[in-house]
């Protein structure tokens, strides 16, 4: 039964029996967290392999991988990635562990130094980001971080709402926008094909705009489905816009979260440019670690067949939190939710006004939930009703309880709002 179709005494009936459930849920002492998308130990335990891997030839296409050197990569490794992610191998880096570094840094540079195309140090002006939102909490830290003015989009189904997009861009200020192109953080969505070439070809009042393609979970299916990226780099250079996309991804969430390998695919010039000022920054990214992921994972396939392993683990916890959603909170109609076909989120958006009472009362019964309002450029959700549900982590004992103490919370928080 909708809380709106209740009586008053109906309703009065409906808080009570929610804040027993709650002062149950309190008593239950638990400790739960379903903050952060991060692999499981089982997920992990996947690549148990990568550390007994013997590097034998300690010399690859020419580069003793033990020695500093080799600024782009390992050959063999971008190759295996370059196919999986639709780029030219010339055109694609492998680095250290963590993309996120190498978005930071490739920001910084262009605030310090120019991109190709610009004319002067970002920094020399004032500087502007479109933020897709919901979206993803580190890309937004890192534009505050660095003084980077952001603008929220709404993040639809199948990408930024490209009308406010073109508005916003006839500001030269603007420079860029974060765009998470396959199964989004947190709402799993995927960029169309169309949205993608209207990125491409967009008209902007900045010469050296940037699409900042974040492929963090391109090969991250839960299904048998698989969600094919856009062709960034193609579409943009067939719009006369050959530098505007930098892609990002890593195998963070393929191998080991803290120890992976990054990604960094752009134009031959963009390319050229990151290298220009990574040179000074360091002589060699961790080849021994590049080969023990080229010999470990071995081809695109290798990379497919790891990633169903993980399928394996993961759809059962998305299903799970699906299912509890589902059963609790849907006749009620007092939230709603993404169903992702991939990637390490499900997006909640409860009653307006109830996302931080449902965190707090989360927090109070011991639940850790991702802060609300934290998918949002400076963590402000405008209608205060997000949530970001992070399933991987957790045992599925665990996050099964986690996920009937939320619903509690939340069935608890609009029964206030509506007595209220
Ligand atoms: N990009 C997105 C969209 C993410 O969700 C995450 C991790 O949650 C990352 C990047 C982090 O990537 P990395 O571990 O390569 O720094």
């Amino acid at each position: 039964m909708t809380l709106d179709s209740l009586s008053r005494d109906q309703l009065d009936a409906f808080l009570a029996e929610q804040q027993q459930a709650y002062a149950d849920l309190q008593q239950a002492g638990l400790k739960l967290d379903i903050t952060r998308g991060k692999p499981s130990s089982d997920q992990l335990d996947l690549s148990e392999g990568l550390l007994t891997t013997p590097v034998e030839a300690h010399v690859s296409g020419g580069v003793d991988v033990r020695n500093y050197g080799g600024g782009t990569g390992l050959t063999e490794l971008r190759e295996i990635f370059a196919e999986l992610l639709g780029v030219p191998v010339g055109q694609l880096l492998a680095g250290n562990n963590a993309s996120l570094s190498m978005m930071h840094d490739s920001i910084v540079f262009a605030m310090l130094h120019g991109v190709p195309g610009g004319s002067a140090p970002w920094k020399d002006g004032p500087v502007k980001f479109l933020a897709p939102a919901p979206g993803y909490d580190r890309h937004f830290a890192i534009c505050e971080h660095l003084g980077i003015e952001m603008i929220p989009v709404e993040m639809r189904e199948d990408g930024p709402d490209m009308e406010a997009v073109r508005a916003h861009v006839a500001d030269p200020a603007v420079k860029g926008i974060w765009i998470v192109p396959t199964y989004s953080n947190p709402t799993g969505a995927v960029v169309s094909e169309q949205v993608a070439a209207e990125l491409a070809s967009l008209e902007t009042a900045a010469d050296d705009f940037r699409i900042y393609w974040d492929n963090a979970y391109a090969v991250h299916d839960l299904t048998e489905e698989h969600a094919k990226s856009a062709d960034i780099l193609g579409l943009c250079s067939a719009a006369g816009h050959p530098d505007r996309p930098l892609m990002f991804a890593s195998t963070s969430k393929i191998t080991l979260a803290g120890s992976g390998v990054s990604f960094l695919a752009g134009s031959p010039d963009n390319i050229a440019w990151y290298l220009s000022h990574t040179a000074i920054r360091t002589i060699g990214p961790d080849k021994v670690n590049q080969l023990r992921h080229a010999q470990f994972l071995g081809s695109p396939q290798g990379v497919l067949d790891l990633m169903a392993r993980h399928r394996e683990i993961l759809a059962p916890k998305f299903d799970t939190v699906l299912r509890i959603l589902s059963e609790r909170l849907g006749p009620h109609e007092v939230a709603t939710w993404t169903t992702p076909k991939g990637g390490y989120f499900v997006s909640l958006d409860v009653v307006d006004g109830t996302a931080s009472r449902v965190v707090q009362l989360a927090k109070e019964a011991g639940i850790s939930l991702t802060p609300a309002g934290a998918s949002f450029p400076y963590g402000k959700d405008p209608r205060d009703r997000n949530i970001r549900i992070a399933p991987s982590f957790p045992p599925l004992q665990e996050l099964t309880l986690a996920m009937e103490g939320l619903a509690t919370c939340v069935l608890l928080a609009a029964a206030e709002k509506a007595a209220s």
